[in-house]
């Protein structure tokens, strides 16, 4: 989970139309905020991932779900507001269920940056506080099959792009042409790149790769030859903006 930024609330929902559509809502209970001017842009403020375990929403965007964050069947007049709504996978929300958020508090990450609730150790989430770990249980987010396994995975991952990297700073070190400054900067830019906000479980990422020692050591490196640049330097600052410490 990382902290994302609410959108403007979209033009749509006008007063008018959420007095509309809230009724219709109550009268016969229909999924009033099933429209693409509603989904769209959120959607487009997580990066087109589930703003609570961050996986990618975007290749199955049928299966976005409108989460409303306090439950529409307790708070009915809450079921269009624009602040109550959050783009979420199918599995989260399920986890998430009839949870009432204004009795049992969870993260909001459109709220509240999500680090000050949860910490992240051994691919496993940990709460911080009673709201971390109440977020943690219900929207189930140290389920193994499908999340502790996949961050462990993207944690591999950038493992072994770390791995590259340092043999491609050695292989610079000992002969600086072109062409290997060029494949050492690109590798650790695509390191980077899975740690920026767009990406999907990029908490992970850019915690894995910003406590490793050996990609620390890179980037010293690249900073002592003087070939670190501003656009690295941009992206390593947004990794460490999401990163768990
Ligand atoms: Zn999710």
């Amino acid at each position: 989970m990382i902290k994302l930024e609410r959108r403007p609330k979209p033009a749509y929902l006008s007063e008018a139309v959420v007095i509309e559509l809230t009724q219709k809502f109550k009268n016969d209970g229909s999924s009033v905020w099933n429209h693409a001017q509603i989904k769209t842009p959120l959607l487009a403020s997580s990066n087109e991932k589930c703003a609570f375990c961050e996986c990618s929403l975007s290749d199955e965007s049928k299966y976005m779900e409108v989460e409303h964050f306090r439950y529409k069947n307790l708070y009915k007049d809450s079921v269009v507001e624009w602040s109550n709504l959050l783009p979420s996978c199918k599995r989260c929300n399920i986890a998430k269920g009839v949870h009432d958020v204004v009795t049992d508090p969870l993260v909001n990450p459109y709220d509240v940056d999500p680090r000050h609730h949860l910490s992240f150790r051994l691919y496993q989430l940990r709460g911080k506080d009673k709201i971390g770990i109440s977020t943690v249980d219900a929207l189930d987010l140290n389920n193994s099959d499908r999340l502790v396994l996949r961050r462990f995975e993207v944690g591999e991952q950038v493992f072994r792009s770390v791995r590259v990297a340092a043999d491609r700073l050695e292989s610079y070190k000992n002969s600086t042409t072109a062409i290997r400054k060029n494949k050492l900067l690109n590798i650790v830019e695509t390191i980077l790149d899975e740690c920026q906000p767009r990406a999907a479980y990029a908490a992970t990422t850019a915690t894995v790769a910003l406590s490793d020692e050996e990609f620390l050591e890179v980037i010293t490196q690249l900073r002592a030859l003087d070939l670190w640049k501003d656009y690295l330097e941009e992206k390593l600052l947004a990794a460490q903006n999401i990163a768990f410490q």
